[in-house]
């Protein structure tokens, strides 16, 4: 489907500066090239961060595992979002899975930091799934996909290189990572929940 420039342009013009930086930094993926420009256009136009405008292009193309690494120090340089210590921080994904009668309700999270509140982090969730998730035919697959997950990713807790988890945040985040470059504060955003 084919959308008509002007009405995009229309779009973004009556979006807030808060909603056309998170818009920009977090969901510019697939945005077509003139769709870039008007980006960039209002970026322009209303001074912002010229960093805003490299997400939209660092969301659209490939990036090489380097990149990847480079950004996951990034990360692994903030402080840990639970418990403020400053040790390399790490990432870990988990699953928290609630069965409702015959359904479930099943919540993935990545979180990035210290390797002792991702211990703690992700047998929370462990813990919650392995009391309520069990309760109906679907909780049951769900609950056992939670243990799955729980012993694949808290392995990597402790080790120095990114964990899998993380390499895979910083993908998830390259647009923000790449517009807060250099910005301590705004970086620490991206991780604190
Ligand atoms: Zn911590």
């Amino acid at each position: 489907m084919r959308v008509d420039i002007s009405v995009v342009q229309e779009r973004y013009a009556k979006m807030s500066n808060e909603e056309l930086i998170r818009y920009a930094t977090l969901d510019a993926k697939g945005l077509t090239p003139a769709a870039q420009q008007v980006i960039a256009y209002e970026v322009d136009k209303r001074n912002l961060h010229p960093g805003i405008f490299d997400a939209v292009e660092a969301q659209n193309r490939d990036h090489s595992e380097e990149e990847i690494y480079a950004y996951c120090e990034t990360l692994q340089g903030l402080d840990c979002p639970l418990c403020r210590k400053t040790v390399p921080l790490n990432g870990t994904f988990s699953r928290q899975v609630k069965a409702i009668i015959f359904s479930g309700h099943t919540s993935d999270t990545y979180t990035v930091a210290c390797p002792d509140c991702l211990d703690k982090t992700s047998k929370t969730a462990l813990h919650k799934s392995l009391l309520q998730g069990w309760w109906s035919p679907v909780g049951i697959f769900r609950t056992l996909s939670a243990i799955f997950i729980y012993l694949r990713h808290s392995k990597h807790h402790h080790d120095e290189a990114p964990s899998p988890a993380l390499r895979q945040f910083a993908r998830l985040h390259v647009g923000p990572l790449t517009a807060y470059r250099g910005d301590r504060r705004r970086l620490q955003s991206i991780i604190t929940q």
